[in-house]
């Protein structure tokens, strides 16, 4: 792998940097695999005897993430289509130690994920935060943005929307949230060894175009972030001009004020210093930890946090499910008392209760693409369950539920028929292990898989 050589020059002005370190990783060949769980579906104990992969330790910084010894068919296994885990480099899980170490997480927040696809940050962002908060995970580019509506459907929690939205879109909103996450789009130099092929697209030219659209994002959407709210910016890029340079760019404003973290020093991630404002950020080198190239660095807006109250109140909504309706779902639900639900065309949608008036305001504003967890269709007094329903945490444990071994959650998963025997009759839920997959409707001559035709995998 031949790395570009201005890059390298540049990084030898970085304190510490290693060049023949540097180098020899890159050479070597090595691939490092690491999975995060959700916490909200499996709790993370005898994880090599639930995969078939022998794992290789905890991520350091992340109690819930593992590498693995070898990279399994994630695609031929089901856990991975339950929303078990999230395959996610182990650098960026850092994330998680700066939300720990700059934001009360058991305060009921409002965060916004800007540069959200396919979904990484987002789902390690709900993992931590109170069920009383929002998410809200954007993508701009809208062929992106399926992929991180199903990962969010995967993940299954109710408190999370997701926009397309440019960001510039969020300053309709005034000053709303209290953490934005900006994982900005870049020049991708942290994931050469993971895609030596980025090298031929890498030139000093796009780092400054990068450059350039990470200022505009950052002016862009910082008027959405409260006084007193934690900004943190991200890239998986070495190049200064995208790292450090935009540390110091943002700390040119008086509004602005870095953040340091207390970082364990086995970790070996970086603490580096802008030149002009001695901002910190946070380097990860391949060759000094287990993960790939990435950069974080986090910043309080100064001045005073309002709570998260909205100030403004809205009308009763008119699309409100009615009370007949409402009965129909709630054998599916766990704790239906704690949710508002609406109904948008066929579908009903739900959504924590006291997420209400943010739905609408965000409705007003931005172009939502997915809120709360669809719970499916009523259709002749009867509830067509959702894929999102099954997914979810919201649904009840004693939903009807047909178990398959892993051969025929497979085929289940392929959207293939299943013909296993069973008393069963009418909607049930398939589980692989504990684990929700989706629903069928078993009839007295045959099961329909109702497995998404969007998300079957096609591989044998
Ligand atoms: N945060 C994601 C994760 O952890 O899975 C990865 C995000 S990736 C580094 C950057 C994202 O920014 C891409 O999804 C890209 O489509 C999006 N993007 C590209 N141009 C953008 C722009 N002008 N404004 C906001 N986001 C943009």
């Amino acid at each position: 792998m031949s790395l570009p050589e201005s890059l390298v020059q540049s990084l030898k002005q970085i304190k510490g940097f290693d060049e023949a370190s540097f180098r020899a990783v890159h050479q070597s060949g090595e691939q490092v695999t690491s999975i995060r769980f959700n916490p909200a579906k499996y709790n993370g104990e005898s994880v090599s005897d639930l995969l078939n992969t022998e794992t290789d330790g905890q991520v350091p910084w992340c109690s819930e993430a593992y590498y693995l010894k070898s990279r399994p068919s994630f695609t031929a296994d089901p856990l991975f289509h339950a929303g078990v885990y999230y395959v996610q480099d182990a650098s960026s899980m850092i994330l998680k130690e700066a939300l720990k170490q700059s934001v009360e997480l058991s305060q009921p927040l409002k965060l916004l994920d800007l540069c959200a696809a396919p979904g990484g940050k987002s789902t390690l962002i709900q993992s931590v935060i109170s069920a009383e908060s929002l998410l809200v995970s954007n993508e701009v580019i809208k062929t992106r943005v399926n992929v991180l509506c199903e990962n969010i459907s995967k993940w299954g929690a109710a408190n999370v929307i997701v926009t397309q939205n440019d960001p510039h879109d969020f300053q309709r909103l005034g000053p709303y949230f209290d953490v934005v996450v900006v994982d900005a789009p870049c020049s991708g130099s942290g994931l050469f060894r993971k895609d030596p092929s980025a090298i031929e697209e890498w030139s000093e030219s796009h780092v400054d175009l990068c450059g350039q659209r990470q200022q505009r994002i950052l002016a862009d959407i910082l008027p959405a972030l409260k006084p007193g709210g934690v900004l943190i910016y991200s890239t998986c890029s070495y190049s200064e001009a995208e790292d450090e340079e935009m540390v110091d760019w943002l700390l040119d404003r008086e509004d602005i004020e870095s953040i340091s973290f207390d970082l364990d020093a086995e970790w070996n991630i970086m603490g580096t210093v802008s030149t002009k404002h001695n901002g910190y950020g946070y380097r990860f080198f391949p060759d000094r930890l287990r993960g790939e190239g990435f950069f974080l660095a986090a910043f309080r807006k100064t001045g005073t946090a309002e709570m998260t109250q909205s100030s403004h109140r809205y009308k009763k909504r008119n699309d409100r499910l009615n009370a007949a309706d409402q009965q129909l779902l709630k054998p599916y639900l766990k704790l239906p008392e704690q949710y508002f639900f609406i109904k948008q065309q066929e579908s009903v949608i739900a959504m924590p209760i006291h997420l209400e008036d943010d739905l609408q305001a965000l409705q007003a504003n931005l172009y939502i693409r997915k809120a709360g967890v669809k719970l499916g269709s009523i259709m002749h007094a009867e509830l067509i369950p959702d894929h999102e329903l099954a997914l979810s945490v919201m649904l009840a444990d004693d939903t009807q539920t047909l178990q398959l071994d892993k051969p025929d959650a497979l085929q289940y998963l392929r959207k293939e028929t299943i013909s296993v025997q069973t008393e069963l009759r009418g909607w049930a839920l398939v589980r692989y292990l504990q684990f929700p997959l989706g629903w069928v409707k078993i009839l007295p001559n045959r099961i329909n898989n109702y497995y998404p035709a969007h998300w079957r995998i096609l591989n044998k």
